[in-house]
């Protein structure tokens, strides 16, 4: 029998490979090693989920000052300073990322500080010049943000960049309608920022229940957000009279304090450009911005890797294939998280990383279950949703709609437009909640909760025999009488 270095090699420090490195090593007693190229905590600790709510918790107290108003405070919030809350968050960032290496380092994990590629089936090879043997390969890369294939795209930054910006622009211009554009386009104007969106398709959140999200549209305008839908960016350059770009068009990354990574895949996140920018779009409008994010999309860190080279197969966006048990089509290696494109959230690759080691590890092999996987976008207000949209509802099945909207008390009383919604979607033939989504400030809390009676298959009853929590918003989810429609 072959003597390997470890019994498990993980490449990528982020929430899934971290977590099954430490599960492998402190709970299944598996001697283990971990690389990661960049920082400890991978995209949701330094460039994602973490330091983005830092940034929501920030923008919202905008509004606080006017509320406060109406129930007799006297109260104003004076400046925001972009620099005191960017030294703070990067504070905070260090602290977490020391944390995810003491974890690493109390579990007994060997991790080495290097970009890890594979060599063949049981050997990583690193860019220290070292490499080890493994009896199984968790290949953990992540994805990273992708700029559309248009001429100048370098001059417009990406979410990594956010992070790093000197200063706050006075005026953003946000390419996307996915989750992350509408978040920083909510989080920015919060700020203080003049928010412009372009996105190309009818509709903001595509995939999400459509009266949801043409709430959050509607609510996003509302509240300052100049949203145009249908509309795409045709071409870009530098605004007249900037002398930022270098000869050959490209600033480094450096420029902005943004980190210049090793991996082909990773530079064309860094390279962008200071300097205001003039845009020119399908709408036929031609505007100036001092900034421009690109939100157009994430794809897999699968490439140069050496996956091909042994056999490992690549879809169209260059995710790996794996099979239910994040195995791939050599044997001793397995993939978890973004880089195989499944459902791209945190608490998924932790529990595809936690599935991983009870499959390899702890004998009791373990498919990930994907489905019923509740979820948040952080707008103001908040989308909370589980399950199926009242559309992919419709097309599968008969089914009950169960809808309220309304203002709620907090806001109401202080004279703001605000509306929240919650909506349940029932089967006609089981009875089963088979989709519930709130907008609504907190609705990611709520749907938290909500989420453990869809996933156990509650019906429309078990809701009604659920006695409400008076006086909330939630307590709406539990009093829908009678259907508004059925279909
Ligand atoms: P990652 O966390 O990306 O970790 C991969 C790690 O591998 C990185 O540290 C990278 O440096 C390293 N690496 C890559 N290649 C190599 C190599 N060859 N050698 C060594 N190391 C390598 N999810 C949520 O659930 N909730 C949210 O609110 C949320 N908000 C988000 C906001 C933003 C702006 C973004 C970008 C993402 C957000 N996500 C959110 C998604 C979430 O961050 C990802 O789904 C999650 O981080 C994926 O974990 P992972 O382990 O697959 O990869």
């Amino acid at each position: 029998m072959m003597n390997f270095d470890y019994d498990l090699f993980v490449i990528g420090g982020g929430s899934g490979g971290v977590r099954a490195a430490r599960v492998a090593a402190g709970e299944a007693g598996a001697k283990v090693a971990l690389a990661e190229e960049d920082r400890y905590g991978g995209t949701c600790v330094i460039r994602g989920c973490v330091p983005k709510k830092l940034m929501v918790f920030a923008s919202e107290f905008a509004t606080l000052p006017g509320e406060a108003a109406a129930y007799g405070w006297d109260m104003s919030l004076g400046d925001f300073d972009w620099t005191r809350f960017s030294g703070h968050l990067n504070a905070e960032l260090d602290r977490l990322e020391g944390v995810y290496r003491s974890l690493l380092k109390n579990s007994g994990v060997d991790t080495f500080d290097a970009r890890a590629t594979i060599r063949d089936a049981h050997t990583v090879q690193l860019s220290s010049g070292e490499s080890f043997t493994a009896k199984h390969i968790l290949i953990a890369t992540g994805g990273h943000p992708v700029r559309p294939d248009i001429p100048n795209a370098h001059l417009g930054i990406v979410s990594d960049d956010i992070f790093h910006l000197p200063k706050l622009p006075k005026s953003v211009l946000i390419i996307g309608g996915g989750y992350i554009a509408c978040e920083f386009a909510c989080i920015l104007n919060g700020l203080g920022v003049e928010v412009t969106q372009y996105y190309r398709g009818a509709q903001i959140l595509r995939g999400f229940d459509d009266q949801a999200r043409g709430m959050i549209a509607d609510h996003m305008r509302e509240k300052g957000i100049d949203l145009h839908l249908g509309t795409n960016i045709l071409e870009m350059a530098p605004a007249a009279g900037d002398h930022h770009l270098s000869v050959d068009g490209l600033v480094p990354g450096a420029a902005m304090g943004a980190s210049v990574r090793a991996s082909g895949d990773l530079l064309a996140t860094s390279d962008h450009h200071e300097g205001p920018v003039w845009v020119k779009a399908s709408n036929g409008s031609q505007q100036v911005f001092e900034t421009v994010l690109f939100a157009t999309g994430r794809d897999p860190n699968s490439r140069n890797l050496g996956l091909e080279e042994i056999g490992i197969e690549l879809g169209r966006r260059g995710e790996i294939r794996v099979d239910e048990y994040s195995q791939t089509a050599v044997p001793s290696i397995y993939a978890i998280g973004d880089v195989t494109n499944r459902v791209n959230l945190t608490p998924v690759a932790i529990r595809e990383g936690m599935a991983f080691v009870e499959t390899v590890f702890k004998g009791n092999p373990t498919p990930v279950d994907h489905d019923l996987i509740p979820s948040a976008v952080f707008t103001q207000p908040e989308m909370g949703t589980v399950g199926l949209s009242e559309e992919d509802a419709r097309a599968q099945e008969p089914v009950e709609i169960y809808c309220t909207s309304f203002r709620p008390m907090r806001t109401a009383f202080a004279g703001q437009p605000d509306r929240v919604m919650m909506k349940l979607v029932v089967s006609r033939a089981t009875r089963r909640v088979l989709g519930c989504h709130i907008v609504a400030p907190g609705a990611a809390e709520m749907i938290q909760l909500a989420g453990i009676a869809v996933k156990m298959g509650a019906t429309k009853e078990d809701f009604d025999r659920t006695v409400a929590v008076h006086p909330t918003m939630s307590e709406e989810m539990v009093t829908m009488r009678s259907p508004t429609r059925t279909a």
